[in-house]
Protein backbone atom coordinates (compact mmCIF):
# COMPACT_ATOMS: atom_id res chain seq x y z
CA UNK A 1 0.00 0.00 0.00
CA UNK A 2 3.05 2.81 0.93
CA UNK A 3 3.79 2.13 -2.39
CA UNK A 4 0.77 3.64 -3.92
CA UNK A 5 1.42 6.66 -2.36
CA UNK A 6 3.80 9.46 -3.42
CA UNK A 7 6.64 10.44 -1.35
CA UNK A 8 5.30 13.53 0.60
CA UNK A 9 2.33 11.66 1.23
CA UNK A 10 4.60 8.96 2.84
CA UNK A 11 6.32 11.30 4.64
CA UNK A 12 3.25 12.96 6.37
CA UNK A 13 2.53 9.15 6.92
CA UNK A 14 5.44 8.52 8.62
CA UNK A 15 5.76 11.47 10.77
CA UNK A 16 1.97 10.87 12.15
CA UNK A 17 3.02 7.45 13.35
CA UNK A 18 -0.06 5.86 14.35
CA UNK A 19 1.05 2.48 13.92
CA UNK A 20 0.52 3.56 10.37
CA UNK A 21 0.97 0.86 7.39
CA UNK A 22 -0.41 3.26 4.47
CA UNK A 23 -3.39 1.37 4.24
CA UNK A 24 -5.33 4.24 5.77
CA UNK A 25 -4.77 7.03 3.89
CA UNK A 26 -7.74 6.58 1.53
CA UNK A 27 -10.05 6.46 4.47
CA UNK A 28 -11.70 9.63 5.00
CA UNK A 29 -12.14 9.29 8.39
CA UNK A 30 -8.80 8.37 9.24
CA UNK A 31 -7.75 12.04 8.05
CA UNK A 32 -10.75 13.99 10.41
CA UNK A 33 -9.50 12.21 13.09
CA UNK A 34 -5.66 13.17 12.66
CA UNK A 35 -6.13 16.48 10.95
CA UNK A 36 -3.11 18.69 12.34
CA UNK A 37 -4.40 21.24 15.34
CA UNK A 38 -1.24 22.37 16.76
CA UNK A 39 1.62 23.92 15.29
CA UNK A 40 4.51 21.41 16.78
CA UNK A 41 2.36 18.88 15.29
CA UNK A 42 2.54 21.12 11.88
CA UNK A 43 6.07 21.45 12.15
CA UNK A 44 6.98 17.90 12.45
CA UNK A 45 4.85 16.80 9.87
CA UNK A 46 6.20 19.34 7.35
CA UNK A 47 9.85 18.85 8.74
CA UNK A 48 10.20 23.41 9.05
CA UNK A 49 10.36 25.01 11.74
CA UNK A 50 7.94 28.34 11.71
CA UNK A 51 9.90 31.79 12.50
CA UNK A 52 10.26 31.83 16.06
CA UNK A 53 9.56 35.25 15.78
CA UNK A 54 6.58 34.44 14.72
CA UNK A 55 5.54 31.89 17.20
CA UNK A 56 3.63 33.90 20.14
CA UNK A 57 1.35 35.04 18.04
CA UNK A 58 0.83 32.29 15.93
CA UNK A 59 -0.42 30.74 18.94
CA UNK A 60 -2.91 33.65 19.65
CA UNK A 61 -3.62 33.39 16.43
CA UNK A 62 -4.96 29.92 17.13
CA UNK A 63 -6.83 31.09 20.27
CA UNK A 64 -8.76 32.95 18.09
CA UNK A 65 -9.38 31.40 14.74
CA UNK A 66 -8.25 27.63 15.27
CA UNK A 67 -6.10 25.27 13.33
CA UNK A 68 -6.91 21.97 11.45
CA UNK A 69 -5.83 20.70 8.41
CA UNK A 70 -6.23 17.10 6.74
CA UNK A 71 -3.00 14.95 6.48
CA UNK A 72 -3.97 14.46 2.48
CA UNK A 73 -3.89 18.85 2.48
CA UNK A 74 -0.78 19.39 4.17
CA UNK A 75 0.77 16.44 1.85
CA UNK A 76 0.00 19.31 -1.05
CA UNK A 77 2.91 21.78 0.59
CA UNK A 78 6.01 22.27 -1.11
CA UNK A 79 8.16 22.30 2.04
CA UNK A 80 11.12 24.01 0.04
CA UNK A 81 9.21 26.91 -0.27
CA UNK A 82 6.40 26.84 1.99
CA UNK A 83 5.91 30.58 3.26
CA UNK A 84 4.83 30.95 -0.54
CA UNK A 85 2.83 27.66 -0.97
CA UNK A 86 -0.78 28.45 -1.59
CA UNK A 87 -1.59 25.56 0.05
CA UNK A 88 0.28 26.61 3.58
CA UNK A 89 -1.06 29.76 3.00
CA UNK A 90 -4.57 28.38 2.77
CA UNK A 91 -3.97 26.11 6.16
CA UNK A 92 -1.41 28.14 7.88
CA UNK A 93 -2.57 31.22 10.48
CA UNK A 94 -0.73 34.48 9.30
CA UNK A 95 0.52 36.76 12.44
CA UNK A 96 -1.54 39.12 10.17
CA UNK A 97 -4.72 37.34 10.83
CA UNK A 98 -4.65 39.57 14.24
CA UNK A 99 -4.76 42.51 12.86
CA UNK A 100 -8.81 43.97 12.84
CA UNK A 101 -9.35 46.99 10.50
CA UNK A 102 -12.23 49.45 11.62
CA UNK A 103 -14.32 48.21 8.25
CA UNK A 104 -13.66 44.46 8.97
CA UNK A 105 -16.80 42.79 10.27
CA UNK A 106 -17.87 39.76 12.50
CA UNK A 107 -20.71 38.76 10.44
CA UNK A 108 -20.34 41.34 7.03
CA UNK A 109 -22.76 39.28 5.22
CA UNK A 110 -25.53 40.00 7.89
CA UNK A 111 -26.30 35.87 8.15
CA UNK A 112 -27.11 35.80 11.20
CA UNK A 113 -29.85 38.68 10.85
CA UNK A 114 -31.07 36.89 7.78
CA UNK A 115 -32.26 34.40 9.92
CA UNK A 116 -36.17 33.27 10.07
CA UNK A 117 -34.97 30.17 11.36
CA UNK A 118 -32.16 27.53 13.08
CA UNK A 119 -29.94 26.88 10.29
CA UNK A 120 -31.34 29.00 7.57
CA UNK A 121 -30.65 32.07 5.69
CA UNK A 122 -33.13 33.54 3.91
CA UNK A 123 -31.74 36.75 1.58
CA UNK A 124 -32.70 36.01 -1.80
CA UNK A 125 -36.71 35.64 -2.45
CA UNK A 126 -36.88 32.27 -4.25
CA UNK A 127 -33.61 30.48 -2.48
CA UNK A 128 -31.74 30.04 1.28
CA UNK A 129 -28.77 28.80 2.88
CA UNK A 130 -29.26 25.76 4.82
CA UNK A 131 -26.62 25.54 7.26
CA UNK A 132 -26.55 21.28 8.08
CA UNK A 133 -23.14 21.37 9.80
CA UNK A 134 -20.42 23.25 11.72
CA UNK A 135 -17.61 21.19 10.84
CA UNK A 136 -15.18 21.21 8.30
CA UNK A 137 -12.48 18.97 7.46
CA UNK A 138 -9.70 21.45 7.20
CA UNK A 139 -10.57 25.46 8.25
CA UNK A 140 -9.32 27.70 5.57
CA UNK A 141 -7.92 30.61 6.74
CA UNK A 142 -9.83 32.59 4.48
CA UNK A 143 -12.89 31.67 6.03
CA UNK A 144 -15.73 33.86 5.79
CA UNK A 145 -17.79 32.80 8.26
CA UNK A 146 -14.21 32.45 10.36
CA UNK A 147 -16.85 33.53 13.27
CA UNK A 148 -17.79 30.40 13.88
CA UNK A 149 -15.18 28.05 13.26
CA UNK A 150 -14.44 26.32 16.37
CA UNK A 151 -17.00 28.04 18.41
CA UNK A 152 -19.65 25.50 18.29
CA UNK A 153 -17.88 22.95 16.22
CA UNK A 154 -20.50 20.50 16.31
CA UNK A 155 -23.33 18.89 14.42
CA UNK A 156 -26.34 20.48 14.69
CA UNK A 157 -28.47 18.08 15.94
CA UNK A 158 -32.01 17.15 14.70
CA UNK A 159 -34.14 19.41 16.63
CA UNK A 160 -32.71 22.69 15.01
CA UNK A 161 -32.89 20.84 11.44
CA UNK A 162 -35.88 19.78 11.99
CA UNK A 163 -37.05 23.27 12.33
CA UNK A 164 -35.02 24.58 9.19
CA UNK A 165 -36.81 22.11 7.47
CA UNK A 166 -39.79 22.97 8.81
CA UNK A 167 -39.33 26.56 7.77
CA UNK A 168 -38.50 25.52 4.70
CA UNK A 169 -41.66 23.72 4.36
CA UNK A 170 -43.82 26.11 5.52
CA UNK A 171 -42.46 29.06 2.85
CA UNK A 172 -43.36 28.09 -0.49
CA UNK A 173 -41.69 30.59 -2.63
CA UNK A 174 -37.85 28.71 -1.16
CA UNK A 175 -37.40 26.72 -4.85
CA UNK A 176 -33.52 26.35 -4.32
CA UNK A 177 -31.79 24.47 -1.28
CA UNK A 178 -28.54 25.13 -0.74
CA UNK A 179 -27.33 23.26 1.59
CA UNK A 180 -23.70 24.42 3.33
CA UNK A 181 -22.30 24.74 6.37
CA UNK A 182 -19.64 23.95 7.74
CA UNK A 183 -19.18 21.34 4.95
CA UNK A 184 -22.21 19.09 4.32
CA UNK A 185 -19.96 15.98 3.62
CA UNK A 186 -18.97 15.88 6.90
CA UNK A 187 -22.07 14.67 7.75
CA UNK A 188 -22.36 10.77 7.72
CA UNK A 189 -24.10 9.43 4.84
CA UNK A 190 -27.67 8.06 6.32
CA UNK A 191 -27.44 11.60 8.35
CA UNK A 192 -27.18 13.04 5.06
CA UNK A 193 -29.27 11.34 3.45
CA UNK A 194 -31.83 11.45 5.99
CA UNK A 195 -31.52 15.75 5.03
CA UNK A 196 -31.94 15.08 1.36
CA UNK A 197 -35.19 12.97 1.49
CA UNK A 198 -37.10 15.66 4.24
CA UNK A 199 -35.72 17.85 1.53
CA UNK A 200 -36.75 16.13 -1.53
CA UNK A 201 -40.48 15.23 0.45
CA UNK A 202 -41.48 19.19 -0.11
CA UNK A 203 -43.00 20.19 -3.62
CA UNK A 204 -41.94 23.26 -3.88
CA UNK A 205 -37.92 22.25 -3.29
CA UNK A 206 -36.84 21.97 -7.16
CA UNK A 207 -33.62 21.78 -6.56
CA UNK A 208 -31.23 21.25 -3.96
CA UNK A 209 -27.75 22.59 -4.22
CA UNK A 210 -24.36 21.51 -1.91
CA UNK A 211 -21.54 23.60 -1.06
CA UNK A 212 -18.46 21.19 0.22
CA UNK A 213 -14.47 21.33 -0.05
CA UNK A 214 -14.42 18.37 0.05
CA UNK A 215 -13.22 17.40 -3.53
CA UNK A 216 -9.84 19.95 -2.84
CA UNK A 217 -8.52 18.59 0.78
CA UNK A 218 -10.49 15.44 1.81
CA UNK A 219 -10.75 13.89 -2.01
CA UNK A 220 -11.09 10.26 -0.07
CA UNK A 221 -14.70 11.56 1.12
CA UNK A 222 -16.32 10.73 -2.12
CA UNK A 223 -17.21 7.03 -2.06
CA UNK A 224 -19.18 4.99 -4.22
CA UNK A 225 -21.19 5.14 -1.10
CA UNK A 226 -22.08 8.70 -1.15
CA UNK A 227 -22.24 8.70 -4.93
CA UNK A 228 -25.06 6.40 -4.77
CA UNK A 229 -26.80 7.93 -1.93
CA UNK A 230 -26.55 11.44 -3.69
CA UNK A 231 -27.82 10.21 -6.95
CA UNK A 232 -31.02 9.41 -5.71
CA UNK A 233 -31.91 12.97 -5.33
CA UNK A 234 -31.77 14.57 -8.97
CA UNK A 235 -31.36 17.17 -9.54
CA UNK A 236 -28.81 17.79 -7.37
CA UNK A 237 -25.57 20.22 -8.23
CA UNK A 238 -22.60 20.54 -6.36
CA UNK A 239 -20.38 23.50 -5.69
CA UNK A 240 -16.52 23.06 -4.83
CA UNK A 241 -14.06 25.26 -3.42
CA UNK A 242 -10.21 24.87 -5.65
CA UNK A 243 -8.54 28.12 -5.52
CA UNK A 244 -5.36 27.10 -7.23
CA UNK A 245 -3.94 24.27 -10.01
CA UNK A 246 -2.10 22.75 -7.38
CA UNK A 247 -5.00 21.43 -5.73
CA UNK A 248 -6.43 19.30 -8.22
CA UNK A 249 -4.44 16.11 -7.67
CA UNK A 250 -4.71 12.42 -8.98
CA UNK A 251 -7.30 11.79 -5.91
CA UNK A 252 -9.26 14.85 -6.36
CA UNK A 253 -9.75 14.11 -10.16
CA UNK A 254 -11.04 10.60 -9.00
CA UNK A 255 -13.42 12.27 -6.76
CA UNK A 256 -14.58 14.87 -9.30
CA UNK A 257 -15.23 11.84 -11.91
CA UNK A 258 -17.49 10.12 -9.27
CA UNK A 259 -19.44 12.86 -8.65
CA UNK A 260 -19.72 13.61 -12.38
CA UNK A 261 -20.69 10.18 -13.62
CA UNK A 262 -23.28 10.11 -11.52
CA UNK A 263 -24.81 13.13 -13.39
CA UNK A 264 -24.29 15.42 -10.81
CA UNK A 265 -23.55 19.16 -12.29
CA UNK A 266 -19.99 20.25 -11.01
CA UNK A 267 -19.68 23.97 -10.56
CA UNK A 268 -16.56 25.61 -9.08
CA UNK A 269 -16.19 29.06 -6.31
CA UNK A 270 -12.81 30.72 -5.83
CA UNK A 271 -11.74 32.75 -3.63
CA UNK A 272 -9.62 35.62 -4.73
CA UNK A 273 -6.54 35.55 -2.20
CA UNK A 274 -3.66 38.10 -2.20
CA UNK A 275 -0.26 35.74 -2.59
CA UNK A 276 -2.52 32.77 -3.66
CA UNK A 277 -4.00 32.84 -6.89
CA UNK A 278 -3.98 36.63 -7.68
CA UNK A 279 -2.80 36.38 -11.09
CA UNK A 280 -4.40 35.97 -14.33
CA UNK A 281 -2.63 33.03 -15.35
CA UNK A 282 -2.94 30.98 -12.10
CA UNK A 283 -6.88 31.75 -12.38
CA UNK A 284 -7.09 30.71 -15.97
CA UNK A 285 -4.76 27.55 -15.67
CA UNK A 286 -7.32 26.77 -12.89
CA UNK A 287 -10.49 27.28 -14.91
CA UNK A 288 -8.93 25.20 -17.26
CA UNK A 289 -8.50 22.44 -15.44
CA UNK A 290 -11.41 22.55 -13.67
CA UNK A 291 -13.37 22.26 -17.42
CA UNK A 292 -11.44 19.43 -17.91
CA UNK A 293 -12.45 17.74 -15.19
CA UNK A 294 -16.04 18.66 -15.74
CA UNK A 295 -16.47 21.44 -13.53
CA UNK A 296 -17.83 24.81 -14.13
CA UNK A 297 -16.04 27.98 -12.70
CA UNK A 298 -19.18 29.18 -11.22
CA UNK A 299 -18.30 32.20 -9.04
CA UNK A 300 -14.54 34.37 -8.14
CA UNK A 301 -15.18 35.69 -4.98
CA UNK A 302 -14.18 39.26 -4.07
CA UNK A 303 -12.58 38.76 -0.29
CA UNK A 304 -14.80 39.55 2.06
CA UNK A 305 -14.71 42.08 5.11
CA UNK A 306 -14.62 39.65 7.61
CA UNK A 307 -11.89 39.83 10.75
CA UNK A 308 -8.50 38.90 9.98
CA UNK A 309 -8.92 38.38 6.33
CA UNK A 310 -7.24 42.01 5.71
CA UNK A 311 -3.93 40.19 4.33
CA UNK A 312 -5.83 38.74 1.87
CA UNK A 313 -8.18 41.23 0.34
CA UNK A 314 -6.66 41.88 -3.37
CA UNK A 315 -8.19 45.43 -5.00
CA UNK A 316 -11.23 45.07 -6.97
CA UNK A 317 -9.09 45.98 -9.63
CA UNK A 318 -7.08 42.64 -9.51
CA UNK A 319 -10.27 41.16 -10.18
CA UNK A 320 -11.32 43.12 -13.26
CA UNK A 321 -8.11 43.09 -14.35
CA UNK A 322 -8.42 38.81 -14.43
CA UNK A 323 -11.75 39.25 -16.11
CA UNK A 324 -10.30 41.05 -18.45
CA UNK A 325 -7.88 38.44 -19.63
CA UNK A 326 -10.35 36.14 -19.39
CA UNK A 327 -13.25 36.89 -21.27
CA UNK A 328 -13.19 36.82 -24.88
CA UNK A 329 -9.58 35.31 -24.74
CA UNK A 330 -10.94 31.79 -23.21
CA UNK A 331 -13.66 29.48 -23.54
CA UNK A 332 -16.69 31.21 -22.26
CA UNK A 333 -17.78 28.01 -19.85
CA UNK A 334 -14.61 28.90 -18.47
CA UNK A 335 -14.77 32.37 -17.47
CA UNK A 336 -16.62 32.54 -13.79
CA UNK A 337 -18.82 35.54 -12.84
CA UNK A 338 -16.68 37.98 -10.58
CA UNK A 339 -18.59 39.03 -7.53
CA UNK A 340 -18.61 41.14 -4.52
CA UNK A 341 -21.18 39.91 -1.43
CA UNK A 342 -22.04 43.41 -0.63
CA UNK A 343 -21.62 43.92 3.28
CA UNK A 344 -24.91 43.60 5.91
CA UNK A 345 -27.15 40.94 3.44
CA UNK A 346 -26.45 43.35 0.05
CA UNK A 347 -26.34 39.64 -1.69
CA UNK A 348 -23.51 38.73 -4.56
CA UNK A 349 -23.28 41.86 -6.86
CA UNK A 350 -21.56 40.76 -10.75
CA UNK A 351 -18.93 43.25 -11.58
CA UNK A 352 -16.52 43.26 -14.74
CA UNK A 353 -14.59 45.40 -17.27
CA UNK A 354 -17.57 47.24 -19.52
CA UNK A 355 -17.79 46.35 -23.13
CA UNK A 356 -20.61 49.01 -23.81
CA UNK A 357 -19.16 52.72 -25.14
CA UNK A 358 -22.14 54.47 -26.13
CA UNK A 359 -25.77 54.15 -27.54
CA UNK A 360 -27.91 56.10 -29.84
CA UNK A 361 -31.28 54.91 -30.63
CA UNK A 362 -30.31 53.63 -33.51
CA UNK A 363 -27.69 51.57 -32.90
CA UNK A 364 -25.43 50.06 -29.66
CA UNK A 365 -21.29 50.68 -29.49
CA UNK A 366 -19.50 48.01 -28.12
CA UNK A 367 -15.63 47.15 -27.63
CA UNK A 368 -14.55 43.54 -27.67
CA UNK A 369 -11.69 41.95 -25.65
CA UNK A 370 -9.25 42.77 -29.21
CA UNK A 371 -9.76 46.46 -28.66
CA UNK A 372 -12.38 46.13 -32.16
CA UNK A 373 -14.89 48.71 -31.71
CA UNK A 374 -18.16 47.99 -33.26
CA UNK A 375 -21.69 48.81 -33.95
CA UNK A 376 -24.88 47.02 -33.34
CA UNK A 377 -27.45 48.05 -35.17
CA UNK A 378 -30.94 48.39 -33.12
CA UNK A 379 -34.33 46.92 -35.16
CA UNK A 380 -35.94 49.28 -37.01
CA UNK A 381 -39.33 47.85 -36.14
CA UNK A 382 -39.77 46.60 -32.68
CA UNK A 383 -43.57 46.39 -31.24
CA UNK A 384 -42.93 47.86 -27.85
CA UNK A 385 -45.36 46.44 -26.02
CA UNK A 386 -46.73 47.59 -22.70
CA UNK A 387 -46.77 44.70 -20.18
CA UNK A 388 -49.38 44.66 -17.58
CA UNK A 389 -48.95 41.50 -16.72
CA UNK A 390 -52.44 40.54 -17.86
CA UNK A 391 -50.80 37.63 -19.83
CA UNK A 392 -54.16 36.28 -21.23
CA UNK A 393 -54.11 38.85 -24.05
CA UNK A 394 -50.38 38.91 -24.36
CA UNK A 395 -49.33 37.40 -27.52
CA UNK A 396 -46.24 35.54 -25.95
CA UNK A 397 -47.13 32.47 -25.26
CA UNK A 398 -46.78 31.18 -21.58
CA UNK A 399 -49.34 29.06 -20.05
CA UNK A 400 -50.55 31.07 -17.30
CA UNK A 401 -50.19 28.24 -14.34
CA UNK A 402 -46.72 29.67 -14.69
CA UNK A 403 -46.77 32.95 -15.05
CA UNK A 404 -45.23 34.28 -11.36
CA UNK A 405 -47.51 36.29 -9.19
CA UNK A 406 -44.73 38.94 -7.78
CA UNK A 407 -43.99 42.24 -6.67
CA UNK A 408 -41.03 43.95 -8.85
CA UNK A 409 -38.43 44.81 -6.72
CA UNK A 410 -35.72 47.37 -6.75
CA UNK A 411 -34.23 48.12 -10.10
CA UNK A 412 -36.75 45.98 -11.73
CA UNK A 413 -40.13 48.52 -10.25
CA UNK A 414 -38.18 51.48 -11.91
CA UNK A 415 -38.37 49.24 -15.15
CA UNK A 416 -41.42 47.97 -14.67
CA UNK A 417 -44.57 49.35 -16.84
CA UNK A 418 -47.10 47.47 -14.65
CA UNK A 419 -45.25 48.96 -11.59
CA UNK A 420 -46.20 52.89 -10.33
CA UNK A 421 -42.47 53.79 -8.97
CA UNK A 422 -40.65 56.66 -10.74
CA UNK A 423 -38.08 57.15 -8.02
CA UNK A 424 -35.86 54.83 -4.77
CA UNK A 425 -34.62 57.04 -2.69
CA UNK A 426 -32.89 56.36 0.23
CA UNK A 427 -34.18 57.15 3.47
CA UNK A 428 -30.90 58.13 5.35
CA UNK A 429 -30.74 61.90 4.13
CA UNK A 430 -31.41 64.99 5.61
CA UNK A 431 -33.55 66.19 2.82
CA UNK A 432 -35.72 62.87 3.50
CA UNK A 433 -35.83 63.98 7.12
CA UNK A 434 -37.01 67.63 6.28
CA UNK A 435 -39.77 66.31 4.51
CA UNK A 436 -41.12 63.92 6.91
CA UNK A 437 -40.82 66.98 9.36
CA UNK A 438 -43.10 69.14 6.78
CA UNK A 439 -45.44 66.45 6.86
CA UNK A 440 -46.29 66.66 10.41
C1 LIG B 1 -24.61 32.83 -2.37
C2 LIG B 1 -25.86 32.74 -1.66
C3 LIG B 1 -26.96 32.09 -2.22
C4 LIG B 1 -26.92 31.47 -3.60
O1 LIG B 1 -26.70 32.44 -4.57
P1 LIG B 1 -26.71 32.05 -6.10
O2 LIG B 1 -26.33 33.32 -6.79
O3 LIG B 1 -28.09 31.60 -6.41
O4 LIG B 1 -25.72 30.94 -6.30
C5 LIG B 1 -28.13 32.05 -1.49
N1 LIG B 1 -28.23 32.61 -0.28
C6 LIG B 1 -27.18 33.25 0.28
C7 LIG B 1 -27.36 33.88 1.63
C8 LIG B 1 -25.96 33.34 -0.38
O5 LIG B 1 -24.93 33.96 0.19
Amino acid sequence: MMKTLTNTQQQVTQRIGDHFDGSHWLDWRWHVKHAVRDLPTLEKILDIKLPPADSKRLQETLEKFPLSVTPYYLSLINREDYINDPVYKQSVPMPDELITLPCEMHDPLAEDKDSPAPCITHRYPDRVLFHVSNVCAMYCRHCTRKRKVGDHDFIPGRDPLKAGIEYIRNTPVVRDVLLSGGDPFLLNDDYLEWILSELRSIDHVEMIRIGTRTPVVLPYRITDNLVKMLAQFHPLFINTHFNHPREITKASRAALAKLADAGIPLGNQTVLLAGVNDCPRIIRELCHRLLQNRVKPYYLYQCDLSEGLNHFRTPVSKGIEIMESMIGHTTGMAVPTYVIDAPEGGGKIPVMPSYMISMSTNKVVLRNYEGVIASYEEPHSYENYFCDRNCKDCHLQLNLQSAEERNAVGIEKLLADYDETIVLTPENTDRHDRRDDEMV
